[in-house]
């Protein structure tokens, strides 16, 4: 069991970890069955996210078990993939948002 586990970005209890591998796996079949060349473009915006996160405890992800210390929701995770998406097609990140928010409602203020 995990206590205490908290997002490095927002702070907030994480139940089930997931890593950014696993994250990315659905958004990027997503932008294949989209048909959008955004494939690197959106590789490359994950890499800088993991740049830009600070590491932190070791932790077992949910969905395929391997080993991550990434510690960042998911909230945190889909919102910063939609605020890049924002910046190349508007339109697209509204039905970004509205694909992979479903689990996390709170997501847009
Ligand atoms: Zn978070
Ligand atoms: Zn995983």
């Amino acid at each position: 069991m995990l206590t205490g586990l908290k997002c490095s970005r927002c702070s907030k209890k994480i139940d089930a970890p997931v890593c950014i591998l696993c994250m990315t796996d659905s958004m990027e079949s997503w932008f294949d069955n989209k048909k959008i060349s955004l494939h690197k473009a959106f590789k490359e915006e994950v890499r800088n996210f993991m740049n830009k996160s600070t590491k932190g405890r070791r932790v077992t992800c949910d969905i395929c078990r391997s080993q991550t210390n990434y510690n960042v929701c998911q909230a945190c995770f889909t919102k910063h993939i939609f605020t890049w998406l924002g910046n190349q097609d508007k339109k697209l990140a509204v039905e970004f948002v509205k694909r992979f928010t479903e689990s996390s409602s709170r997501l847009i203020a």
